[in-house]
């Protein structure tokens, strides 16, 4: 007796395809953005010289003055989190000095298209604020009262 498979394995082969192209996306979204956050490194770099801004508790150099961004048309930015908190946090392009953790969030984002995720310092682990990702920028918005420099 003959059975005929072709239309299961065809089944089968788009299925571990459909996986395939997922991967080969997710991996895709991964680079690039890796190749942003090198561009920032870079920048950092150039700017070593320039004034550190540091975590208030450790002192771990977190950014520099040179990397201040206006988000907005403002540096600074005053918000309430859902639990009524009051943040106010200042704008820089980079932070290499802190460590970012967790799955990106457009939950109660404050910034209209971006998306956010945690910020420590990457020293002592307090939280410093968010880096805020849309689809072509990246910046971080840092709790003004936890960095110590000449804001
Ligand atoms: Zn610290």
């Amino acid at each position: 007796m003959h059975i005929d498979y072709s239309g299961q394995q065809n089944e089968a082969v788009d299925a571990i395809w459909n996986v395939h192209r997922t991967c080969l996306q997710l991996r895709d979204g991964q680079e690039q953005r890796q190749s942003r956050l090198v561009t920032a490194e870079k920048q950092a770099v150039k700017s070593e010289e320039g004034k550190a801004v540091v975590c208030r508790n450790c002192r771990h150099p977190i950014t520099a003055v040179e990397l201040l961004s206006s988000r907005d048309g403002s540096r600074t930015h005053t918000f309430f989190n859902p639990a009524g908190i009051v943040f106010e946090i200042i704008c820089f392009s980079l932070a290499p000095g802190c460590i970012v953790h967790g799955a990106a969030s457009t939950e109660f984002c404050w910034f209209s298209g971006f998306t956010w995720r945690l910020a420590f310092c990457g020293n002592c682990l307090t939280h410093l604020g968010w880096l805020f990702e849309s689809r072509d920028a990246i910046f971080f918005g840092l709790i003004l009262k936890k960095l110590m420099g000449d804001l």
